[in-house]
């Protein structure tokens, strides 16, 4: 949905919704979104969106109006962490930190069993945490440098990827790059899987990089569980390892010795999981109020 105007993306969520509805057998009680966007939970406004043209838009008002429901929104981080929390890898975990390795980097926190999106809902932004101050500069509309987003997403995998591949340029990655190939994630994973050394590399480095980001959020939250989502787990325990290591080298014991790093348990569907769980929260929570 990148690149397209705000008009333009508004309808083809509230097109694809709808069809959704007119397809589904049943009663549909609400409509839940995930949306990758900082938002003001007392106007329900998305504010602005590192990667999409959402900014200072009433998506929640807009959308019940379309789809004639009632429409609960939270931040695509928030609503994965819901999913793994309610029914993925941290079942009964109340004290879980959710990273979504994708085009950009999403993030969730479960504390003390309880979604936690800080004042005005627009917290947990755990990809926008400086990891290098001198880094390459943000994506999109974050006016930071060195982000945890801007060195390990999907997005500075494949940045790495055209680096490697043009300075080992007889590795697989290399010839890919000479044949015109997209060196994304799924690519460079699966040369990595082949035993090509230069992808390899590439995916040990945002792994370190992870690990990286996971120790201070290890320090500052002492959870229990880290949960790993997002397209770029498609390298799995690759990516996991090395990030393990950097987090035994870097935080802070006790809290370093007694977490787990582990691999979301839902991929694609994290968003819709745990927007179906949103809304059903949202209208127990309206059910309570009348
Ligand atoms: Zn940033």
């Amino acid at each position: 949905m990148r690149g397209q105007d705000t008009p333009a993306l508004l309808e083809t969520i509230a097109a694809a919704v709808q069809e959704l509805v007119n397809t589904t057998q049943g009663e549909i009680a609400a409509v839940g979104f995930g949306i990758p966007s900082l938002i003001d939970r007392r106007s329900g406004t998305s504010v602005v969106a590192v990667n999409l043209p959402l900014t200072d838009i009433r998506f929640g008002a807009l959308m019940a109006e379309r789809l004639d429901l009632p429409v609960f929104v939270d931040n695509d981080g928030n609503v994965a962490a819901l999913a793994e929390h309610r029914a993925g890898a941290a079942r009964g975990v109340d004290h879980m930190v959710l990273i979504g390795l994708g085009t950009g980097i999403a993030g969730g926190l479960i504390l003390n069993g309880e979604l936690y999106r800080g004042w005005i809902g627009s917290g947990a932004e755990l990809g926008h945490m400086v990891i290098d101050i001198n880094g390459p500069p943000c994506q999109g509309n974050c006016p930071n440098h060195g982000c945890f987003e801007a060195m390990a997403s999907g997005t500075a995998l494949a940045r790495e990827a055209q680096l490697f591949a043009s300075v080992q340029p007889e590795s697989a990655l290399g010839h890919a790059l000479r044949d015109g190939r997209e060196l994304d994630g799924p690519l460079v994973t699966e040369l990595a899987h082949d035993g090509d050394s230069a992808a390899r590399d590439v995916i040990q480095l945002i792994g370190e990089r992870l690990g990286v980001a996971i120790a201070s959020y290890v320090n500052i939250f002492n959870p229990e569980m880290v949960v790993v989502g997002g397209g770029v787990m498609g390298a799995g325990e690759m990516l996991l390892e090395p990030a393990r290591r950097e987090v035994l080298k870097r935080a802070l014991p006790p809290s370093r010795d007694n977490v787990s790093i582990v691999a979301a348990e839902f991929g694609h569907e994290a968003g819709m999981v745990g927007a179906a769980a949103l809304a059903l929260d949202g209208l127990a929570a309206r059910q309570e109020q009348l």
